[in-house]
């Protein structure tokens, strides 16, 4: 049982296609992040999951049932966008009890429901107070508080941290990750931010033009990346993609050389993490010799911009190792293991 999507299309009347035939399954209690650049689609396979919009074709299934058709009101979705839409005239209590109201709970029943989600949520203090009166991070609970308080099977959210400032938005992603374990309703969560990804998804689907890239736990995502546009987009700084030619299990690309034992013969596209990347020594077999172009404090971490040939490669090293100045020589080691190998022209990952 879950939720399945299969071969869920949407094309807009002006021809824009947002999703191409997107195939997804996930179940009960996951907590799912579907991310991507801007216009990659999210927002749509959001809408549609909803019952807000519906695809061109395809179908999608919940617990077995085929809700291609169904409007969002029978669905048993909660939902939180960007812009939470609050009701300005009511409040708190007001607004956390609305979907009680309309689906004509009784009175004890609201109350209590009510206490126990703002509880929850942190939020009884301002149960008197209108949105007006609420800070981004309180307004942004009382959506998420709104959208859960009836149980729904699952809560769609769709950026629903990006007005938070920085700080907030940590709090806010500890928080969902709480309420997620503790009422245990299957999370849809959207999102541009890799990092938030990471953090809140048991697996994360990563578009790119309405096209999944890949569809993995968080850690699958980041250390076996299924295209080089994954191994890119998820990972601060990015992971470092050399386009060369393999010859005699060595790589070469704009004056970069790389021992790759076992590779076979022909063009590619190597990875490796800036963490992964070793500083050695002249001696060290395989060294590359480098030459520092810029060093930046990312406290405690230190990135290096090293120039190699016309390549520049990055290097992230602990503390103070690499503190360098512009045009110190360095010798750095990227070992074999750390590396990854995409195809060249399709960017898929290789074996
Ligand atoms: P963002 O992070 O910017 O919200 P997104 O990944 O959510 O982006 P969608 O909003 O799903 O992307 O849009 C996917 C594609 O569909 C984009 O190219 C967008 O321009 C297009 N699109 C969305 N709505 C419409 C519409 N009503 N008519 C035509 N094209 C549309």
């Amino acid at each position: 049982m879950g939720v399945r999507l299969h071969g869920v299309r949407r094309t807009f009347p002006d021809g824009t296609v947002a999703l191409h035939g997107l195939d997804l399954a996930f179940e009960t209690g996951e907590f799912i992040v579907l991310l991507g650049p801007s216009g990659s689609g999210k927002t749509t396979a959001c809408r549609l999951l909803a019952g807000l919009d519906m695809p061109s074709a395809g179908r999608i299934e919940i617990d077995g049932i085929d809700v291609t058709a169904m409007p969002p009101r029978l669905r048993d979705m909660g939902m939180v966008f960007q812009n939470y839409a609050l009701y300005a005239h009511k409040t708190v209590y007001e607004n956390i009890a609305y979907p009680l109201r309309i689906r004509k709970m009784s009175a004890a029943d609201i109350q209590a429901r009510v206490h126990d989600i703002a509880r929850l949520l942190q939020l009884e203090p301002y149960l008197g107070r209108k949105p007006a009166q609420l800070s981004g991070g309180q307004a942004q609970r009382v959506a998420v508080a709104r959208a859960l308080v009836w149980s729904p099977a699952i809560c769609l959210m769709d950026e629903p941290l990006s007005n938070l400032d920085a700080l907030l938005r940590v709090r806010a992603r500890t928080e969902l990750k709480r309420l997620h374990r503790d009422l245990g309703t299957t999370f849809v969560f959207v999102t541009h931010d890799q990092e938030e990804a990471m953090t809140l998804g048991t697996r994360i689907a990563v578009l790119r033009d309405g096209r999944l890239e890949q569809f993995d736990a968080p850690r699958d995502v980041y250390r076996r990346p299924a295209t080089r546009f994954v191994a890119e987009f998820v990972g601060r700084p990015a992971m470092n993609t050399f386009d060369g030619d393999v010859r005699a299990g060595v790589f070469a690309s704009m004056g970069l050389t790389v021992p790759v034992p076992g590779w076979p013969d022909g063009p590619v596209t190597l990875g490796i993490r800036p963490e992964q990347i070793e500083c050695a020594t002249r001696e060290t077999p395989g060294a590359i010799a480098a030459v520092v172009d810029v060093s930046e404090c990312v406290e405690p971490d230190t990135l290096l911009f090293a120039k190699c040939g016309d390549a520049t490669i990055i290097v992230r090293a602990a503390g103070d190792d690499l503190s360098m100045a512009p045009g110190q020589h360095v010798h750095l080691r990227l070992p074999p293991a750390a590396l990854h190998r995409f195809h060249r022209e399709t960017g898929v990952r290789l074996p």
